[in-house]
């Protein structure tokens, strides 16, 4: 066997997960439920936030329903690998809130024998698809959609609707501003900025 191939044969091979959805779909929950397992089989873990996002905690990852797992807060995606030499399994919420360099970042972690698991919104409040998301989903090995219950209907929902007066793509927040529902019951309010 030549020597690359050997290298290639040996070395741990890492890949990309990615849980995606609306909000109030499950995603945090599912990547805290992931993590928790990792740590059950003893493997190094360490989960990565935006700073964008103080919503519920300003150092943990915090799901709707108050599950928390303990994370670090990053200004950009360039941030995380020099955060994770010895990680095995490394989360990352929110990736709708960093830019797309994610994705390369999320390549070199994986190509370096890692798990890398992310979770973001795919669509906007608008239901446009949400950067770095779109470039991410076609990477991975693996990917899991979410579905949340439509507040309207109760059908399984798979948009965001925001209920408060804002066309910027992002304003943070959760019940305050966002409702989860269904396409039916979906509406994009016209920006009036626009007339
Ligand atoms: P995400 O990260 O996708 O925003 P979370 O994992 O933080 O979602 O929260 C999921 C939890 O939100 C559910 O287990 C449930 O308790 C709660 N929840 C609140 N509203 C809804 C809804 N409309 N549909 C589904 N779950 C909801
Ligand atoms: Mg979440």
């Amino acid at each position: 066997m030549n020597e690359s191939l050997q290298i290639r044969t040996f070395k741990k091979t890492g890949h990309i997960e990615v849980i995606c959805g609306s909000m109030f779909s499950g995603k945090t929950e599912e990547l805290i439920r992931r993590i928790r397992r990792a740590e059950i089989a003893k493997q190094r873990v360490k989960v990565f936030k935006p700073k964008i996002d103080n919503r519920y905690s300003e150092f943990e990852i915090v799901s709707h329903n108050e599950q928390a797992y303990p994370s670090e807060v990053v200004s950009n995606a360039e941030e995380i690998p020099e955060k994770c030499f010895d990680a095995e399994v490394i989360g990352i919420d929110e990736a709708q809130f960093f830019d797309n360099n994610l994705t390369d970042i999320c390549q070199q972690l994986a190509d370096s024998g890692k798990r890398v698991i992310v979770a973001g919104l795919d669509q906007d409040y608008r239901s446009i698809p949400f950067e770095p998301m779109p470039q991410l989903l076609a990477i991975a090995e693996y990917i899991t959609k979410t579905l949340a219950v439509c507040v309207i209907c109760g059908a399984p929902a798979n948009r965001t609707q925001r209920i408060t007066e804002s066309s910027e793509q992002i304003l943070v927040g959760a019940k305050n501003h966002y409702e989860a529902r269904c396409r039916l019951h979906h509406i994009v309010i016209p920006d009036k900025s626009n007339n």
